[in-house]
């Protein structure tokens, strides 16, 4: 049986350990220790070495007592800043935030903690189950670094549940964006702002006439938004700017519009360079994929019987942001982010409570115990 002491216990033990992305590594081998505890062993990647970062991620495979297609649960390790000395404080109304000075981290420790404690119940139980794989990746808030690093190759399940959004337990997003990010350096000629202006090539002048074109915001479909975030350019008052760069991002539903605004970017950042006498480079990533999961596919039939048995209100969504989802997606692997416990995240007002953390745990052992 789930035990709400246990589960809070582990929550707030997990929030006290300092896990900021990249640095994950007492979080990495608690989590370890606290597997081995309750009979499972978890193996740790290498994506240490290749993030750089100080802990890889975590891939538990608990054979299955039913012979039923394998199932992944996933969630992440690493919090977002500021992140080092936080500490869970519960009210007496049962909800739980931080100090007040950092982020609780229930974005995503609430996630992990549900995972770990239905775990630790299913096992405790000897409830028949089928085969579970557990994902637990290092530095996603970096745009889902850890995963990106991560052998999906090791993988048997062709469904996944990634415990990380934000919003009431039983809601669940099957669709989120491409996300692209770029940075523009633009390349002028530097001169005597009094002496000798007409010789110059403005720089931050082209960046100016660039982003005043650019479709910021959100499109008419809602479909994409684009967003210049930085800027930076110019050394001194009486020097006309040699250098300006600018840096932004891309998110959209579809793939294919993301990657046509990038070049329509590009393109207008070549022209209006080269009509001013200077030059352009715009470098770009892309960070996630664009992915939907169709509402009549398995993964969200399982979801929809999991949260009902779980006596949740199962609701489907779409987010703007990504997740390891976006990855898994990317390999094969259907399934949706799932709500688990986690409000105005990304902020020193983060907050859970213990009726959340618990119905994200029942939500967590009802995807486990599935019989069909
Ligand atoms: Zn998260």
């Amino acid at each position: 049986m789930l035990n709400e002491q246990r589960l809070v216990d582990l929550f707030c033990r997990l929030v006290r350990i300092d896990s900021p992305s990249f640095g994950e590594r007492e979080m990495c081998d608690f989590v370890k220790a606290y597997l081995e505890a309750i009979g499972l062993s978890a193996v740790e990647d290498g994506a240490a070495k290749a993030l750089p970062g100080t802990a890889g991620n975590l891939l538990v495979k608990i054979p299955g007592t039913l012979a039923l297609p394998p199932l992944l649960l996933c969630a992440h390790m690493d919090t977002v800043e500021p992140a080092r000395g936080k500490r869970a404080v519960l009210h007496p109304d049962r909800r739980i935030t931080s100090a007040g000075d950092t982020v609780l981290g229930a974005d995503d420790l609430a996630g992990l903690a549900a995972i770990l404690e239905a775990a630790a119940s299913m096992l405790e139980d000897g409830a028949p189950h089928r085969p579970l794989e557990l994902l637990i990746t290092a530095a996603e808030e970096p745009y889902c670094a850890g995963a990106g690093a991560f052998d999906f190759g090791t993988l048997e399940s062709k469904e996944a549940f990634v415990f990380d959004l934000d919003g009431d337990v039983g809601l669940a997003a099957n669709r989120a964006p491409t996300i692209l990010s770029f940075t523009a350096e633009i390349q002028g000629r530097a001169a005597h702002a009094g002496f000798s202006p007409e010789s110059g090539v403005h720089a931050v002048r082209i960046a100016s006439e660039v982003i005043a074109k650019m479709r910021l915001g959100r499109s008419e479909d809602e479909q994409t938004t684009v967003n210049v975030g930085t800027i930076s350019g110019g050394t001194a008052n009486n020097i006309v700017p040699e250098r300006c760069v600018f840096t932004g991002e891309i998110r959209s539903f579809s793939d294919e519009a993301a990657e046509a605004e990038l070049e329509k970017i590009r393109d207008l950042l070549a022209r209006t360079a080269s009509r001013m006498g200077g030059g352009a480079i715009l470098h770009s990533k892309k960070h996630v994929k664009a992915y939907c999961t169709r509402p009549d596919s398995p993964a969200v039939q399982h979801f929809f019987r999991a949260a009902a048995d779980a006596g949740l209100t199962p609701r489907l969504t779409s987010t703007f942001g990504g997740s390891d989802m976006n990855h898994l997606a990317q390999h094969g692997i259907s399934g949706l982010v799932v709500a688990n416990a986690m409000r105005n995240v990304h902020s020193v007002s983060e907050n859970t409570s213990v009726d959340e953390l618990m119905a994200a745990a029942r939500l967590a052992l009802s995807l486990m115990l599935l019989k069909e």
